[in-house]
């Protein structure tokens, strides 16, 4: 196997496979390791070279992507027992495209650095078809020649990679962007159930906004792909987003701001633990407002 032309992806979650299949079809080797049987036999059957251990994997490749859902699995993953520390092939380039801690991140690039390794924050939006079809946008975190190491990886994955700057910042941007996302799902909620109680048809609304002013991606597709359809299957769960709008609140606490329609919304998607189960879809937020009935 080309060293050059082989992945490692850790964690084949709905992102992760996505993103195996993205790399196969761009000509690339895939080697990859989750800790779930299920998602090994469903990236096994996609084309994805699966193995036991992480020392299997770094044995075959020094550019590893994670695909994680939390920091202490990415922390656990990089330095735990068995981990990529311990295994990493000489100068191990790490893509960290979960979306996790920024100030983890930075520690985890500093000792990483130290080792002669290296870690690239990449968190991603686009969903599972976006990781599939190779259309995610990408914001970056690290140092510009670690980007440019990385680059003709994160262009076979990507439309749009936009560097933010120094490590950990590409997380920053992501818990940003994911609580501008919680807003738009609750303020369309409202504006929708809004125009529906004054006859409008949802549909249509929904058709009028995305001409004007007041459309979002959430009205340009989540309304259409998964909501007024009752299909709530994006593949990104209630689980997932409540820990991205949780950590985008402790970004606004640590820095002692006073942001109260954040605080508000941050409110909203925390109350919604006790209603709305972990493993929903992440739209399941809006029914509340009389979607999905
Ligand atoms: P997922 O839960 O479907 O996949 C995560 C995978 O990681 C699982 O298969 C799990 O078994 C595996 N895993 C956990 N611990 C592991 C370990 N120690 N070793 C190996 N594998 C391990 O989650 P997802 O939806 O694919 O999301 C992955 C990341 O991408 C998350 O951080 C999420 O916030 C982010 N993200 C998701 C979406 C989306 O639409 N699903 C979009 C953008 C970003």
């Amino acid at each position: 196997m080309n060293q050059e032309t082989t992945v490692g992806i850790i964690g084949l979650g709905n992102m992760g496979r996505g993103m195996a299949q993205t790399f196969l079809r761009e000509h690339f080797d895939v080697v990859g390791f989750d800790i779930g049987l299920e998602q090994q036999e469903a990236a096994r059957a996609q084309g994805v070279n699966v193995v036991e251990s992480i020392q299997a994997l770094c044995a075959a490749t020094h550019v590893i992507v994670l695909s994680l859902p939390m920091a202490r699995h990415v922390q656990s993953v990089i330095k735990g027992e068995g981990g990529i520390i311990e295994h990493a092939q000489p100068e191990t380039l790490i893509i960290d495209t979960s979306t996790s801690e920024p100030e983890i991140t930075r520690t985890l690039a500093r000792e990483l650095k130290e080792l002669g390794h290296q870690l690239l924050d990449c968190p991603v939006s686009g969903g599972p078809a976006g990781a599939s079809s190779g259309t995610m946008v990408i914001l970056v975190g690290g140092d510009k020649p670690v980007l440019e190491r990385a680059t003709p990886y994160l262009d076979a994955l990507s439309s749009k990679v936009v560097h933010l700057g120094e490590s950990g910042n590409g997380h920053v941007g992501k818990l940003i962007n994911n609580l501008l996302c919680a807003a738009h799902l609750l303020t369309t909620a409202e504006a929708v159930a809004l125009g529906k109680k004054a006859g409008l048809e949802p549909a249509d609304l929904i058709n009028g906004l995305n001409a004007g002013s007041g459309r979002s991606a959430i009205s340009e597709v989540n309304f259409p792909r998964w909501v007024l359809n009752n299909s709530f299957d994006s593949g990104f769960t209630m689980q997932l987003m409540r820990k991205d709008v949780k950590l985008a609140k402790s970004l606004i606490e640590d820095m002692k701001l006073d942001l109260p329609l954040s605080e508000q919304i941050t409110s909203s998607w925390a109350a919604s633990e006790k209603d709305i189960p972990d493993q929903d879809d992440f739209n399941c937020i809006v029914k509340p407002y009389g979607f999905g009935e």
